[in-house]
């Protein structure tokens, strides 16, 4: 199975239990991120992920109501670094306890004093490294020496544990298609669980210039493509070729929503123009059919998972060969 089994049902209990209520817009996925300090800062990052004081993060109450609130299946918890959060365990267990699926995004550094020992594995929590290229290149990236190797020593020990494991590798304008080959030969051999990537995004307060124009978007998937059924993608043969400028949709911003420590933020885990209080607020505040629209100039170079894998989902039923395709992605992968 490409995903674990208990996820990819509970994904699509999840659309059923919607559908028959008549929902057309739900989330699958809440990205929570519980603080906005870190250990790294990296050039992709926006500024404000990574300069929060820590007395500023979220309380675990309010962590587990965006939890209750957001009725996702599947939580990502990210930030800044999450294993910096005080109430890492309490967090997850609570998570757990509501019967929701964490992916735990880390850059690795303080798994073996945050988490080996503390944090048990558990069937519904995958530790997903971030990783966006061999060690030359994950250094750049992150503004620091020494990081690719910690991350890999923290992977390597994860699987050695036995925790679920993915990484996560954003594709920016300078990264090669060999190399990102390379890390996925890589991090197959080491026995990762699955794979993620995505094209990095021009957020408002980055200033570099290391993003993917939608041209360059497609040029990179294209190429993609052509490997990505000899390693364990997570992102769907859809997702992939959207990407590559094959195929057409419209975003699903709500599908992915975003709770972090200045309030929901709408209308998408991108773009924050504006923060909201509460859910309701959030919910109905939101302009989601202009949003879905993609004519804002900011949605212009935009080809991300977390507003386009749940399009991907939406129109399933509009073909049957794309039915079949999936099944036998998620059943054969
Ligand atoms: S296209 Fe991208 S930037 Fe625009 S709303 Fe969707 S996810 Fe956000």
């Amino acid at each position: 199975m490409r995903l674990p089994l208990h996820l990819a049902v509970d994904q699509v209990k999840n659309q059923v239990r919607n559908s028959l209520k008549g929902q057309k817009r739900y989330p699958y996925v809440l990205m929570l991120e519980p603080l906005y300090t870190c250990n790294l800062a990296c050039l992709g990052c926006s500024t404000e992920r990574h300069t929060g004081k820590l007395k500023d993060r979220m309380s675990l109450e309010d962590c587990l109501a965006a939890v209750d609130e957001s009725g996702a299946p599947t939580v990502s918890i990210c930030g800044g670094e999450p294993t910096i959060y005080p109430e890492l365990k309490e967090l997850l267990d609570g998570i757990i306890e509501r019967k929701r699926h964490i992916y735990l995004c880390t850059n690795a550094l303080l798994l073996d004093t945050k988490v080996f020992g503390k944090i048990d594995p558990h069937k519904r929590l995958t530790i997903n490294v971030h990783l966006d290229g061999m060690k030359e290149t994950h250094d750049f990236v992150c503004n620091r020496e020494g990081v690719f190797d910690k991350a890999i020593e923290g992977l390597k020990e994860a699987i050695k544990l036995g925790y679920h494991t993915t990484i996560n590798m954003t594709i920016f304008k300078e990264t090669k298609v060999d190399e990102i080959e390379e890390v996925c030969e890589f991090v197959s051999g080491l026995g990762v669980h699955g794979i993620l990537m995505s094209p990095g995004y021009q957020y408002e307060s980055v200033e570099r210039d290391m993003f993917l124009t939608r041209q360059d978007i497609q040029t990179k998937f294209q190429r993609i493509i052509e490997i990505s059924s000899k390693y364990r993608l997570t992102s769907t043969p859809m997702f992939l070729e959207f990407a590559a400028g094959m195929r057409d949709y419209p975003c699903s911003p709500w599908s992915t929503v975003t709770r972090t420590p200045l309030g929901w933020k709408g209308p998408c885990y991108l773009i924050g123009k504006r923060y909201y209080d509460t859910w309701d607020e959030f919910w109905n505040g939101v302009d989601w059919e202009y949003w879905e629209s993609r004519k804002d100039p900011l949605c212009r170079n935009c080809a991300m998972h977390s507003g386009f894998e749940a399009s991907v989902v939406r129109n399933l039923h509009r073909s049957p060969k794309d039915m079949v395709r999936i099944a036998a992605w998620h059943v054969l992968g």
